[in-house]
């Protein structure tokens, strides 16, 4: 049986709850007999700081690299909102990204269909939709230099950020994004804003010219990022794959979120480039953050956590019927009427963290 090293990263508020309940679900893979999972335990962001005076110790750098995959829960709260600046929770995040090269950002935006009525929009939009958005993380204007704000002799003062992407840093992203329609819906939707923006010109050649040479088989269409965003709203059951840079990345995925209904749903992926045996860095996290204000609680939703885990068996280690069969535990018990308080919405009565992550691992018991 193949065995697998994860690195768990709990991090601050409800993290070490949410996280507790993934160690229930992969013990049902293992007792199933389909993988072995040894999870080792480190600390990053205000937990990390709190034991090192760091945002992560170099000991579970080191680890995170050696890891076959990294499961982080969540960084941040108002207990450190005075730490330094360069070792503040968010830096942990931001050095693992980049020290493991976690250029493409996965997010799926799937709405459950016990859970239509949660979303801001119409059930029928909504009901049974299933998205994939890619976003650069590395690049782009977060990133691009100059990034500086300059006193100008009038008095007054210049803001400037750089929008900047060369073209390899497009075709890998490009890359994952038709790799993954193929094995999805095999439609492409490249975002950005060639009418006023090179970087925008350039994407829009990279990503065509990609398709031509390697990906032809894949539909691609490309929609300016103003226009997506208008289109998610309207009709989200369009797109299939979605790949953007790491702004318009950053706020169409959020957009995305809420199609679903609740943060404490969706989970996340970041791999870096592959080596030469097809291996990737990665990253797996529920898109919510540390949730200060019900942390301690017992009542936070750990599915985002859960499906983090189980994109990891998909995207990291090939368990693919694995993945499948945790999403449908979620989804039976979503079904049966079982809710955390963030997704209560009409419902009776809402139910722990600790019931939540046993009822998955009890469906996924009788599914596997
Ligand atoms: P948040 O995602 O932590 O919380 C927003 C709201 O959603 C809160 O009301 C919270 O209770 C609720 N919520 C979030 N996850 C939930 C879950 N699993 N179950 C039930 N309810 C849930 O965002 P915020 O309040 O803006 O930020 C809180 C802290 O988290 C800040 O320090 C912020 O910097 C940090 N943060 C970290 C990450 C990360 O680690 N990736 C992401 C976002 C925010």
């Amino acid at each position: 049986m193949a065995s697998y090293n994860i690195f768990l990263l709990p991090g601050d508020g409800i993290g070490p709850e949410v996280t507790a309940e993934v160690e229930k679900v992969a013990k049902i893979v293992s007792d199933a007999g389909l993988a072995k999972f040894e999870f080792e335990k480190g600390l990053v962001g205000g937990s990390a700081y709190d034991a090192h005076g760091l945002a992560i110790s170099e000991a579970d750098m080191a680890r995170a690299q050696a890891a076959d995959a990294v499961l982080l829960a969540a960084v941040g709260g108002p207990k450190w909102a005075n730490v330094p600046y360069e070792v503040r929770p968010e830096a942990g995040l931001l050095r693992l990204r980049k020290d493991l090269g976690l250029f493409a950002n996965l997010r799926p935006a799937i709405c459950y269909p016990a859970l239509a009525d949660a979303s801001s929009l119409k059930r029928d939009i909504v009901e049974g939709l299933d998205i994939m958005i890619v976003r650069e993380l590395t690049g782009g204007v977060y990133f691009g230099e100059p990034k500086e704000i300059t006193n100008l002799p009038n008095g007054q003062k210049r803001a400037v950020d750089t929008q900047v992407y060369e073209t390899y840093e497009i075709e890998r992203i490009a890359a994952v994004a038709f790799e993954l329609a193929r094995k999805r819906n095999n439609k492409v939707t490249s975002s950005e804003k060639h009418n006023v923006m090179k970087s925008g010109v350039l994407w829009k050649e990279v990503v065509t010219d990609l398709h031509k040479k390697s990906y032809a088989d894949v539909k691609l269409e490309h929609m300016l990022a103003d226009a997506l965003g208008m289109q998610l709203v309207r009709w989200p059951k369009q797109f299939d794959v979605i790949v953007t840079d790491n702004l318009f990345g950053d706020m169409l995925s959020d957009v995305a979120s809420m199609l679903t209904g609740s943060l404490g749903m969706l989970p996340s992926a970041s791999l870096g480039e592959a080596d030469a045996n097809g291996k990737r860095k990665a990253m797996y996290e529920p898109v919510h953050g540390s949730a200060p204000d019900i942390a301690g609680k017992g009542i936070a939703n750990p599915i985002a956590m859960i499906g983090s885990f189980g994109m990891a068996l998909r995207y990291s280690f090939g368990l693919i019927e694995a993945a499948d069969l945790i999403e449908k535990a979620i989804s039976d018990v979503l079904a049966a009427g079982l809710r955390t308080a963030d997704i209560k919405g009409e419902a009776a009565s809402s139910i722990s963290t600790s019931a939540m992550g046993d009822a998955i691992a009890n469906a996924l018991k009788k599914a596997i």
